[in-house]
């Protein structure tokens, strides 16, 4: 790929996904779970571009959503209501009466409160909504605390004595249908034996649930699939496969997954440009015009990211550096203490694995404008959003008027 004919085209900063690597990795988790039927709702939040989520509702994909707005963007981007679900643990009332609107598959329930909530809005509209409950197996994820959610330390989801007690509850109620059960432990998780741990005791309430009458149809084992970013070693699929069909011998359902960064991650890129060098001391930095309002894990979770140097004439030793951005921020940074041979001004730097919470985590502090993103399939790219600008940011302010 030229990527000095796109920073020309297009200026820079910017994302670059590539199309034919979503569908490689979709097909691939599809292909683990080909015994029984399953059913792929991607997590829009990871990369939520309406060009991703067409792409990947051309797939057969489905969406899981964390708000009303996420649901907006996958119907717009032409998904199916019956292939979208509704989790988070702090719906308001206007997103549960949206998604019971839309009639999208099913609601997941992260307390009794919310679903006494959905319950109400229900009756109101005389009518009985789809749910299922997110337990919290209180298994640890082992991965960053920030996005570790499968402990009882962690706000989400129920435990299971009330889950149960939930879905006895449910399936007297004229206004709730339970369909299916949930779990999500966690992000970017690399030891599977824990989501297999999670799915074991799961699969347990199932069959206590069918023994009370309460048939589920659908098993959300939700997502969390650990990528690699640096020298990870991914989960092997089909063991994870293996071990989710193991714990559901003999029971009769459909198996959800929630995939976000395991399809996007290693498909996108961030494109930015060496702006200056300096030292200060015996301390070396790369300022590039990209910055942590346009990728901020490694700022938020000291997240690494892979680092190449794009330039038509590297000369001189390698040396330890940061690759800053120009945020005024000390914790502004791409990459910390890596070796980079010395850069001048226009040279590139492409920052792997941005596929994945980054373009959907970025914002406009420093009033930056937020970046644009290119996809490429079949070899062919195009801008699949347009940069914003300065008149962009602040379309939505009103002027203030002195009485
Ligand atoms: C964030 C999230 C996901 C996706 O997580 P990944 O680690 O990107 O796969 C799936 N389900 C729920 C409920 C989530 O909150």
């Amino acid at each position: 790929m030229d990527y000095y004919k796109l920073a020309n085209e297009y200026q820079t900063p910017f994302y670059i996904y590539d199309f034919d690597k979503i569908k490689e990795r979709f097909d691939k988790l599809k292909n683990a779970f080909k015994a029984r039927k399953s059913q792929i709702f991607y997590a829009v939040k990871a990369n939520s571009n309406l060009s991703v989520l067409k792409f990947l509702a051309s797939l057969d994909s489905g969406f899981d959503c964390v708000s009303a707005g996420e649901i907006y963007r996958a119907l717009k981007a032409g998904a199916k209501n019956y292939k979208i679900i509704f989790s988070g643990v702090g719906k308001s009332i206007e997103e549960i009466e949206f998604a019971l609107n839309k009639n999208i598959l099913y609601i997941n329930i992260e307390s009794e409160a919310e679903m006494f909530l959905i319950e109400q809005i229900a009756s109101k509209m005389q009518r009985s909504a789809r749910i299922s409950i997110r337990v919290n197996p209180n298994v640890d994820a082992k991965t960053h605390p920030y996005i570790s959610t499968g402990l009882h330390e962690n706000k989400f989801g129920v435990d299971i004595e009330s889950a149960k007690r939930m879905y006895i509850y449910a399936k007297k109620s004229s206004f709730l249908e339970p369909v299916g059960v949930h779990f999500h432990i966690g992000s970017q998780i690399l030891d599977i034996s824990s989501i297999q741990e999670a799915s074991k005791i799961v699969s347990q309430l199932l069959r206590e649930l069918i023994a009370l009458n309460i048939n589920l149809k659908f098993f959300d084992i939700g997502g969390g699939l650990g990528v690699c970013y640096k020298d990870e070693q991914e989960p092997n699929l089909y063991e994870y496969a293996q071990g989710i069909l193991a714990s559901l011998q003999g029971l009769d359902v459909c198996i959800g997954m929630e995939p976000g960064r395991f399809l996007v991650a290693n498909a996108g890129e961030f494109v930015t440009k060496v702006l200056y060098e300096k030292c200060n001391g015996e301390k070396r930095f790369v300022i590039v015009d990209g910055a942590m309002n346009d990728l901020l894990r490694p700022s938020l979770y000291k997240a690494y990211h892979e680092i190449e140097l794009l330039s038509d004439n590297i000369k001189g030793n390698l040396s330890l550096c940061d690759i800053v951005g120009g945020v005024c921020e000390s914790g502004d940074f791409l990459a910390q203490n890596r070796k980079l041979a010395p850069t001048k001004t226009g040279d590139l730097i492409i920052v792997k694995g941005a596929g994945a919470y980054g373009f959907s985590m970025s914002s406009n502090y420093n009033t930056r404008n937020r970046v644009c993103e290119l996809a490429k399939e079949n070899d062919k790219i195009r801008i699949i959003r347009k940069r914003e600008s300065y008149a962009d940011q602040v379309a939505l302010e009103v002027e203030y008027l002195k009485d």
